[in-house]
């Protein structure tokens, strides 16, 4: 074929793919232009799977009508003038790109009134092509609706996945600027059926009830990093990190419950999920996730928003200082107001047991994990007051007293805390205790654990392992820590080499005294004497973080003196 220009057309059907990947594109480029017409009130409307209708409407400040028509020309934009404005976007929009896009593979009516005109004018617009204009009435606002979407580019409509799951894109997408945007008050409705309103009243919690039920909301904590003092002096001073995360008592199992926010735009970012997740080191199981609502706030130089023409995807000046300030702020939050679980609430989560029933709370012990006390009243330190020992249950749990009630303690679980801290600063103060082997092992890797251990084997001294290479992918080992003498080290080790070559950025010697104390630690099912348990108490109540093993699991859980005044009936 010869080399030509393509027709108008098939330029615009071509440039709108990239706007509109799917109806819920579409939804988030109408919403933003209603954010960026400063709206308090938005409804989104939409009929099967947005295809065939979807409907924003807005109180925003409207449009003139004599720009009415230039609204819809590729590139036509109020927002920004000139390329330097490119350097210092504020809002959402700046392309000119959404409202032609989508006009080119939809049919499409705008009816709007400016503030202060006595009445609306509308424009409809099919497949590129204007319909019709005129005037019309209509509150001061906005509203787009959008028909028969993507029809002439049966290429994309194919690819669209059922209607449930395009209407949980769109449920998605005005969720998500619900959380940005909690002054602004939101109404979805799907097939005539209202599924997401928000109230409007600028405090993100609200909001948070409304997107994930009041039960999360409670146990969603707070992250404000202008109390955290770090930023002065630094290049980016001005940074702040603000929004909510979910105690360690709730998690996900998928990362579909982080949003992220740059100046309130809603973006996609793989550094601001690990740097979330990296906060949570320690404190969620391995393949559970964490809830988060976050917004940094930065000098619009500081970020470049035009990646891509979706504008979901940002990039940063410098992104070490981002990381390392969210995942701070993120920390701060979880070590401040992490609690200790109580029974109670895994009583309200289950239903309340009757008061005549025996205790059936107990049961569910195991499926913790997921409660906590409501954030509005956090036990906010994490020290453990004394405890007075009562006794072993099942060879498992140490039963003790104290102020505020009666505590159950996983044994494994609470060794594993107290060992961890003490090997970490065993190993940072150079004393943890070795046991040398009567004879050398000699310890076969493969090639990947090999390329691990080159890095490592010198610094698994301070650990207490004395290893040297020892011919090709074979190492001699000479010494083991105490701690694992008469233990299966070289199962220890194994693990060790792995947990070493994950590709995280969490601390190498946290993940070692990890799995170090784990195989170190008294196992679920051992009896213990009364000594022991009163030693392992006491080693807890010195422990920085008592509530939860290395790996994230409860430590502990407590039954609140008023819980068991409740059941018995005595108050
Ligand atoms: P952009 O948002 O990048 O400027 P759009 O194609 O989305 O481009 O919109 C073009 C212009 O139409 C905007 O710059 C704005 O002036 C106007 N506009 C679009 N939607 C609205 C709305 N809901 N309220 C007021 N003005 C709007
Ligand atoms: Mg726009």
């Amino acid at each position: 074929m010869a080399i030509k220009i393509l027709d108008p057309q098939v330029v615009s059907r071509i440039a709108a793919g990239e706007v509109v990947e799917r109806p819920a594109s579409v939804v988030k480029e109408l919403v933003e232009n209603s954010l960026d017409a400063s709206a308090s009130q938005i409804s989104v409307e939409t009929g099967g799977g947005g295809v065939s209708l979807i409907r924003v409407s807005d109180n925003g400040m409207g449009i003139p009508a004599t720009e009415l028509e230039l609204a819809f020309q590729r590139y036509a934009t109020s927002k920004i003038s000139s390329s330097d404005d490119l350097a210092s976007i504020s809002s959402l929009g700046f392309r000119g790109e959404a409202l032609p896009s989508i006009a080119a593979v939809a049919q499409v009516e705008i009816v709007t009134c400016p503030a202060g005109e006595p009445a609306g004018n509308f424009l409809s617009i099919k497949e590129g092509v204007k319909i019709n204009q005129g005037s019309r009435g209509h509150p001061q606002g906005t509203t787009v609706t959008v028909r028969n979407l993507l029809r002439n580019l049966p290429a994309r409509l194919k690819f669209l996945k059922s209607t449930a799951t395009e209407n949980s894109h769109i449920a998605s997408v005005v969720s998500q600027y619900a959380l940005a945007f909690p002054e602004v008050k939101f109404t979805l409705s799907i097939d005539g059926k209202v599924i997401l309103r928000t109230p409007g009243s600028g405090r993100l919690i609200d909001s948070i009830i409304e997107v994930y039920g009041l039960e999360t909301a409670r146990n969603m904590l707070e992250v404000n990093s202008e109390d955290g003092g770090w930023g002065n002096g630094s290049a980016l001073s001005s940074l702040k990190v603000t929004g909510m995360v979910s105690s360690p008592a709730v998690s996900r199992s998928s990362r579909g419950y982080l949003s992220f926010f740059i100046n309130r735009r809603w973006i996609n970012s793989r550094l601001l999920s690990w740097a979330v997740e990296e906060a949570y080191h320690g404190l969620l199981m391995t393949g559970k996730h964490p809830l988060a609502v976050i917004n940094l706030s930065l000098p619009a130089g500081e970020v470049d928003v035009n990646v891509h023409p979706a504008k979901s995807e940002v990039k940063f000046q410098n992104e070490r200082l981002i990381f390392s300030s969210l995942q701070k702020a993120v920390r701060r939050a979880l070590i401040e107001t992490a609690p200790v679980p109580r029974i109670e609430d895994v009583a309200i989560a289950y239903g309340r047991p009757a008061a005549h029933q025996p205790l059936k709370a107990l049961p569910v012990i195991a499926s913790l994990p997921g409660i906590s006390p409501p954030v509005t009243q956090p036990t906010p330190s994490l020290s453990l007051p004394a405890l007075r020992l009562l006794g072993q249950l099942a060879s498992t749990y140490i039963v003790a007293e104290g102020p505020q009630g009666l505590y159950l303690i996983d044994q494994h679980a609470a060794h594993e805390r107290v060992l961890f801290e003490q090997i970490l600063r065993q190993s940072r103060q150079q004393e943890v205790e070795v046991q040398g082997l009567l004879e050398p092992a000699t310890f076969e890797v493969t090639p990947e654990e090999d390329e691990t251990l080159k890095l490592y084997y010198v610094n698994l001294g301070e650990f207490g392992f004395n290893i040297e290479p020892f011919g090709s992918r074979s190492y001699l080992v000479r010494a083991v820590p105490l701690l694992l003498h008469r233990k299966d080290w070289a199962g220890a080790f194994r693990e060790l080499l792995d947990s070493l070559s994950l590709e995280t950025e969490s601390d190498w010697r946290e993940r070692l005294a990890t799995v170090l104390a784990c195989h170190s630690a008294v196992r679920a099912g051992k009896g213990l004497t009364d000594q022991e348990m009163r030693e392992l108490l006491r080693q807890l109540e010195q422990a920085t973080n008592s509530h939860t093993c290395p790996h994230g699991r409860a430590t502990m859980i407590r039954l609140s003196s008023e819980q068991l005044e409740k059941e018995f009936g005595r108050r």
